[in-house]
Formats: structure tokens, C-alpha cells, sequence
């Protein structure tokens, strides 16, 4: 089977392996394990921020930050197709008892003038703005990407307003290859980052909170309350030190594979809008004979498993278990349908 479904299916790699096997390890609730405390220092190293703590998931990791900037009653503000509004099962208002404020943004992505006018007044019937959070790359925005000047931009309102400023930085590496941007430019500008492990990356698990000292130390209390904390985790730690270091600058080829199968799909009759691919990510309309889900059960019986995210949409996912000869049998497969 070529797996498309998420870039959270990769297996790690032999060497990925080797490395988990021989990992130092140590009780991590305890803060002894070597393991996981090089996993922070290196990833708050390579966004230049001051410290950082490793969850078991990036809706932990979301999750905590949300708590870590709010009080119940505030509100936080971000796009309408935002991972931590969709698909955090409501732990915004579960976990932080905060409102959230959706924007209709452009394939997930909003600007400095939306999130202005969204702010509330000093108003006693209104939650307070507190938090704006943006994701890059956006997942249900077909791996679109942020310019770094816009990013900038709600920076400045955010500091403006006195609001803290979120990324989910689930698939952020993505973002940095396909602009050819560094972790330090985020780093400069976000109040907290959540990077992922686990997918592009092709960690088996694992997610990174950063932010300054103060916020990561009052995240590890909530990691704690909401069961977070693990203990000789540095057999996943070690997978996730091996990921930075190794699968960065590969993701360059994940995404010549997205644009390759956009090309096939271009000039097919059954195909409708496709999001232009920017990373890994490839969201297109199915219309005229086929609906998304039944072109997913004809591409199953060829060997291929893809999402239909509505009635309507495919999402395809490349990640380091799709090889090129799979990626040209997927493009022989949809130049016969
Ligand atoms: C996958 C993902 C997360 C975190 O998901 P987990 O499965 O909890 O690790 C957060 N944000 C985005 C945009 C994602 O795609």
C-alpha cells in the first residue's frame, strides 16, 4: 500500500532505530533523563528560544500553551480552520475555559488587519483577547504557508494590544524548506512555538513546546496535571534528536512529490479546485463521475490510501515512507482513471 493518508504513518528508519536502542535514559519526571533534556536544549537552541519541554503530542503540546497564556473567560483568537479549534475535541474551552474568536482566513492563514478588528474593547460584557494563534504550515489549508512578513505584522498588533502570540508549529520544518526560512526568524517573533516529532519528521511520537523560561516552567506544571509527564521517555526523545538532525532538509524532496502528483491530477475531468501545493500537502475538489469517497475506495483497490476530508475533497499527505517509484506508480494510476 502507498500510505497518503497523514505523514503520521512513517515508521522510523533502521538508523532512527539505532538510535532509540541506545539512548541514555533517566527518570524524566525527575528531569534525569539525558535523553530528553538534549531534545530541549537542542530544539530551543534551534529557534533560539529560552527553554523547552517535550510532550507526548502536539495537541498536548497545544493544548498546555493555550492554558499557559490564558484565564477562563478569555478569549483566543485564530483561523476558522485552525487544528486547535477542529481537532482538539473542544480542549480549548475543556481545558483553558477560554472563548475562541474564528476568523475566516485564506487557506488558514490570517492577517494583521483581521486579528485587529477582532480584538475586543476593554468592555466589562466582552472576554478579553488574550491569545492569537496561527498555524504553519496549515494543515486543513492544504500545507499552505505564511509570508514571514505577515507574520511579523500580527506580531506587532499582538504586542500592540497586549495579546501573547501561539504557533502550531506542527509542520513548521515544512514551512521553513518551502520559503526558505530559519527556526530563528519564528523563534524572534512567537511568545511560545509547538513543533511535532511525528510528522514529517518521521518521529514514532513526540511533540516540542518552546518559549521563555518562566512559561516553560509553569507549562511542565499543566504537562504534569493533564498526565503528561513521562519517565525514561528518552527512547522517544533519541528518535525525535535523530529527526532534527537528520530529516530536516529531506522534506525538500516530500515536496516535489506533492507537485508532481498535482500535475497529474491537473487536466483530469474528475478533478475540481486544487489547493496549489506548497508543501506536503495536496487538498483537491473531485467532481462528474466520481465523489471523494468513491475515489478513494478505487484508489484502495490499486494500492493507494487517501482521506476524503468531506463529501467533496481529497487530502493526499507525502511523507519519508513514500519513495519515488511510488510517488510515479501513484501518477500511472491516476493517468488511467
Ligand atoms: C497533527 C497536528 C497537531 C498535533 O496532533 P497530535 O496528533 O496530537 O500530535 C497539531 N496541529 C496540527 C496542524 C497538526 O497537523
Amino acid at each position: 500500500m502507498i500510505d497518503f493518508r497523514s505523514d503520521t504513518v512513517t515508521q522510523p528508519t533502521q538508523l532512527m532505530r539505532e538510535a532509540m536502542m541506545q539512548a541514555k535514559i533517566g527518570d524524566d519526571v525527575f528531569g534525569e533523563d539525558p535523553s530528553v533534556n538534549e531534545l530541549e536544549s537542542l530544539s530551543a537552541a534551534l529557534f533560539g528560544m529560552e527553554s523547552a519541554l517535550f510532550c507526548p503530542s502536539g495537541t498536548m503540546t497545544n493544548q498546555i500553551a493555550i492554558k499557559c497564556h490564558t484565564q477562563p473567560g478569555d478569549e483566543v483568537i485564530c483561523d476558522v480552520l485552525s487544528h486547535v479549534y477542529l481537532y482538539e475535541g473542544g480542549g480549548i474551552a475543556a481545558n483553558s475555559g477560554s472563548s475562541v474568536r474564528l476568523l475566516q482566513g485564506n487557506r488558514g492563514r490570517i492577517t494583521a488587519e483581521m486579528v485587529k478588528n477582532a480584538i475586543n474593547p476593554d468592555d466589562i460584557h466582552k472576554p478579553q483577547s488574550r491569545l492569537v494563534s496561527l498555524e504553519n504550515t496549515a494543515n486543513r489549508g492544504g500545507g499552505s504557508c505564511y509570508d514571514f512578513i505577515d507574520i511579523q505584522s500580527i506580531r506587532e498588533v499582538c504586542s500592540n494590544f497586549g495579546l501573547g502570540l501561539h504557533l502550531d508549529g506542527a509542520r513548521i520544518f515544512n514551512a521553513l524548506i518551502a520559503k526558505n526560512e530559519t527556526a530563528k526568524q519564528y523563534g524572534e517573533v512567537f511568545d511560545s512555538i509547538s513543533i511535532c516529532l511525528s510528522k514529517g519528521l518521521g518521529a514514532p511520537v513526540g511533540s516540542v513546546l518552546l518559549g521563555k523560561t518562566d512559561f516553560i516552567k509553569k507549562a511542565k506544571r499543566v504537562r504534569k496535571l493533564y498526565g503528561g509527564g513521562m519517565r525514561q521517555a528518552g527512547f522517544i526523545a533519541a528518535a525525535g534528536i535523530y529527526a532534527l538532525q537528520h530529516h530536516i532538509d529531506r522534506l525538500a524532496e516530500d515536496h516535489l512529490h506533492t507537485k508532481l502528483i498535482e500535475s497529474a491530477l491537473q487536466n483530469k475531468d474528475f478533478v475540481g479546485e486544487i489547493l496549489s501545493a506548497e508543501t506536503n500537502i495536496l487538498i483537491f475538489e473531485v467532481k462528474g463521475k466520481y465523489t471523494a469517497p468513491i475515489l478513494c475506495s478505487i484508489l484502495k483497490e490499486k494500492g493507494i490510501l487517501a482521506i476524503a476530508i468531506s463529501p467533496s475533497q481529497i487530502r493526499f499527505v507525502l511523507h519519508l515512507d513514500v519513495t519515488p517509484a511510488q510517488v510515479q506508480q501513484t501518477i500511472d494510476i491516476i493517468e488511467k482513471l
